[in-house]
């Protein structure tokens, strides 16, 4: 299953360490962040609950850079 999500991060590093969270988060296969678009595409394991995966993705994404935001989960 894949997701796109419309993310807010300030600039090409913070967004890279987004996308670095967001793959190392279980339950994420593929995670890719668009910085000119400000969209993560997220592809999930199989049988994978998006939205708790989210959660997660998002915490970790915090953790790295506390201003960014993912929206719509
Ligand atoms: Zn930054």
């Amino acid at each position: 299953m894949k997701k796109s999500y419309k993310i807010d991060v300030d600039c090409v590093n913070c967004a890279r360490k987004m996308e670095d969270a967001a793959n190392k988060t279980p339950g994420v296969k593929s995670a890719v962040v668009n910085f000119m678009a400000l969209k993560m595409n997220v592809e999930f394991e199989d049988g994978a609950d998006a939205k708790s995966v989210m959660a997660d993705v998002l915490k970790a994404c915090r953790r790295v850079e506390s201003d960014c935001e993912i929206f719509g989960i």
